[in-house]
Formats: structure tokens, C-alpha cells, sequence
């Protein structure tokens, strides 16, 4: 069992962090005590016994002690992963109490021994298999094993963290590295839904998606999962189960190599996307253009969405604004360029939806009435991509969860 932060730990504990760093410790000092206050709640109300309720007391003081050495010393980029990783840490050990209390045998592995990134960030899938295959044999009888997401070891080892929303990928890696049965990730929502349930008013959870289907939609804006969540489950071919909290009769999302051909699955929106254009006749019918292009996309680490081009010009997508103005800079040694921002990518999924004849036909139609900006369709089988303006975007989710699912309007 892996388990998250309590809700909204995180963003304070990340709020906590920026104080510190920069220097505001008797602000600091009031978000700790709002924590403490709601943690303090918090023990009391999930323990019964008076042993248990010391015990609560006593994780609530512990953790607490710590977050205020931390905010003491001098603060950098290492304490601040060091003060992100407790919200994990504390959650387990609540969790762990809580199940002694019903005495249900359960043990706590401390994932800081066994979750680790490489200099890349890249999680080491083989590593945290071998370590865990050490371990586990000796826990046969254990019911439960619980341990945190989201933290870890880095090359330096120091503790360190797989991004925000990262629970949910330390439990595919660990279920991809141990080859279980099935991973399960249990959220707030019953599954991944065909559209934006936030914007649109009649969407539904899908049954099945392949793992193509899921990765594509985790990415644009489908928030139930963590972007790189599915790739070591596919990476090993074990199915990824979604299951709601809140209700845990209804069946969720299955995730798995299975699926059907040609249908669209689901819609999903990404904002924030700014558009690049490059006007250039030094283009036309010159080799090596785009490649010096992405060079200089690649210098500010900086991953292009979308791309169409023409002879005399290209448009690029990004989703990352920190490197805008230093990447326009260099861009206009190729040429006039122009930046468009407030962009909204729709993406529309279905396994090799791309062959079925007609989808192009249906996708334009439904949003007949829309300014399309730019189209990606080919790429990837599975994913026809359209930018509009995020103004846009409400109207086209609307448009095409009636044109392709025959609902709303
Ligand atoms: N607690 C972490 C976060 O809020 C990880 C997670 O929730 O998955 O980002
Ligand atoms: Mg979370």
C-alpha cells in the first residue's frame, strides 16, 4: 500500500518551503502552527484507544519538532526536499498505528530505502526491483505492507521526490519492478472520464484503455494520474486498475495491453500552451533548418507539444514558459518570429483512431463553428490534436462530446 500526503499537506508544505527560502520564518512559523492545529484534529479523530491516541499525539510532536529544526537551520534546495518529503512520512506512520489499533498485521517500508532516482531524475526501475525482492520474501506473512509515495533517494542520496502527484508512480514502479498482478490506484473519481467533467456536464468513466490510450490522456490534462504513471506498468504489461475512494463498487478504469481498434475514447484539454511561430524564406527547400530550430529548443531544456510547418514557416507548441524570452532571442537568427500565448491543445484518443476512416470528418464537423489554430494528426495513431484559443476551449470539449459521444447540447 502506498500512501500520499494527507490532503493539501503538500501545497502547504511547499508553501512553507518558498517562505523559508526566502528568509520569512515568522510567516513560516504561522503556517506551521495552522498545520499543527489540523494534524493535532486529525490524530485525534483517527485513533479510539487512549495508548493509540498517545501514540497520535506523540507522531504529531515528532514530525512537528522536526519541520521546525528544518525551518531553523539555514535553509536551501536540500532542506526544502527534506521538509517535502514528511507529509509522506507522517501519512504512513498514522496509517500504521491506525492499522495495529484494528490489529491488522501490517509492516512499514521505509521507501527512502529503496525508491531511487538516477542524475536524470529517471526513477532506477531495476534497482528498487532487486531491493524489493531482497525484502520481500521475509514479509510472506505480512497482510499489509505500506510504504510513501512520492519520496526518494537521488544519485547523491539525498532525499528527494519523483514531482507532485508522485504517489501514483511509485506504486506502477513498484508494482512494475516486483511484476505484480495488477497496480490500483484509488483517487476521488470514478476513473478516467471520456471528457472534462469540469467543464462539460454529461461525460462518463471509461471501462477499458490501452496503456497508449491512458498515457496519451494522462498527459493532456486528464489530472487523475501523474503523466509518467503508466509507463512502467507498460513497460512491464502490468494493468493499471482505477478505483474511487469515494464509492468502491463502482468498477473504474482498467488499464491494460487490451483494446478496441478505430473508437474514440475520450477528449482531453491541455492550457497553458504557448504557440512559436517562425516565418522564414531561408526555409524553403533548405536542409538542417528544423534540426538548428530544436537545437536551440533543446539548449533550454524545453519539449515541444505540437508542430506543423510549411515551406516557408513553422509553428511550435510548448507548455513551458520560464525560457520564452531567451528562446524567441535565439530563434530570430532564423527568421521573424511571433509568440502566441493562452492556447488550449484538445486532444482527441482512441487506439488507432487515426486509421478509421471519417474521424477527421467527424472531428471537423463537430467543431464547425470553432477557429482551429493548428492540427497534429498522424504522429501518433492514437491522438488527433487540435489547438484553439483557451477561450475556445469550453465551447470545443461541449462541441465534441456531442459530435463524437452524442451527448450534451
Ligand atoms: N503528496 C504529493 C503531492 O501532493 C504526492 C501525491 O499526492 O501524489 O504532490
Ligand atoms: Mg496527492
Amino acid at each position: 500500500m502506498v500512501l500520499s500526503a494527507l490532503s493539501g499537506t503538500t501545497n502547504v508544505l511547499v508553501k512553507l518551503s518558498d517562505l523559508l527560502r526566502e528568509g520569512k520564518k515568522k510567516e513560516a512559523e504561522q503556517e506551521i502552527q495552522v498545520l499543527e492545529v489540523h494534524y493535532n484534529q486529525y490524530a485525534a479523530s483517527l485513533y479510539t484507544t487512549p495508548e493509540s491516541q498517545a501514540m497520535g499525539q506523540d507522531i504529531v510532536n515528532r514530525y512537528f519538532s522536526l519541520i521546525r529544526l528544518l525551518a531553523a537551520g539555514s535553509f536551501d534546495d536540500r532542506s526544502g526536499r527534506e521538509l517535502l518529503a514528511q507529509g509522506e512520512l507522517a501519512a504512513t506512520e498514522f496509517f500504521y498505528y491506525h492499522l495495529r489499533e484494528r490489529k491488522i498485521d501490517a509492516r512499514l517500508l521505509p521507501a527512502l530505502h529503496f525508491m531511487s532516482i538516477d542524475e536524470n531524475q529517471e526513477p532506477e526501475l531495476e534497482k528498487i526491483g532487486e531491493r524489493l525482492k531482497a525484502l520481500l520474501p521475509s514479509m510472506d506473512q505480512v497482510d499489509i505492507l505500506i510504504t510513501q509515495g512520492y519520496i526518494c533517494r537521488n544519485h547523491k542520496n539525498e532525499i528527494d521526490n519523483l514531482k507532485r502527484g508522485g504517489s501514483d508512480y511509485t506504486a506502477s514502479l513498484i508494482g512494475a519492478a516486483i511484476q505484480a498482478e495488477e497496480i490500483q490506484i484509488w483517487t476521488d473519481i470514478d476513473g478516467m472520464h471520456n471528457n472534462d467533467p469540469r467543464v462539460v456536464n454529461e461525460t462518463f468513466p471509461i471501462a477499458e484503455l490501452t496503456f497508449d490510450e491512458a498515457s496519451e490522456l494522462a498527459y493532456f490534462g486528464a489530472k487523475i494520474l501523474h503523466p509518467s504513471t503508466i509507463v512502467p506498468a507498460q513497460k512491464m504489461g502490468v494493468p493499471v486498475r482505477l478505483k474511487n475512494t469515494m464509492d468502491e463498487k463502482a468498477s473504474g478504469t482498467l488499464i491494460s495491453n487490451k483494446g478496441t481498434m478505430g473508437v474514440v475514447k475520450a477528449i482531453a484539454a491541455k492550457d497553458g500552451i504557448i504557440v512559436i511561430n517562425i516565418k522564414s524564406s531561408r526555409m524553403l527547400l533548405a536542409f538542417g533548418f528544423l534540426r538548428r530550430v530544436f537545437e536551440v529548443f533543446e539548449k533550454f531544456k524545453t519539449s515541444i507539444d505540437m508542430i506543423s510547418t510549411s515551406e516557408v514557416a513553422v509553428s511550435l507548441t510548448i507548455d513551458d514558459p520560464r525560457h520564452l524570452e531567451s528562446i524567441v532571442s535565439e530563434l530570430q537568427q532564423f527568421g521573424t518570429i511571433s509568440v502566441e500565448k493562452d492556447q488550449t491543445i484538445i486532444c482527441v484518443v482512441g487506439n488507432k483512431l487515426a486509421e478509421r476512416e471519417g474521424v477527421l470528418h467527424e472531428v471537423f464537423r463537430s467543431l464547425e463553428n470553432i477557429p482551429v489554430r493548428m492540427v497534429s494528426f498522424g504522429g501518433s495513431l492514437n491522438n488527433i490534436s487540435i489547438l484553439v484559443n483557451s477561450v475556445q476551449k469550453e465551447k470545443s470539449l461541449q462541441a465534441l462530446n456531442h459530435g463524437l459521444f452524442n451527448l450534451g447540447k
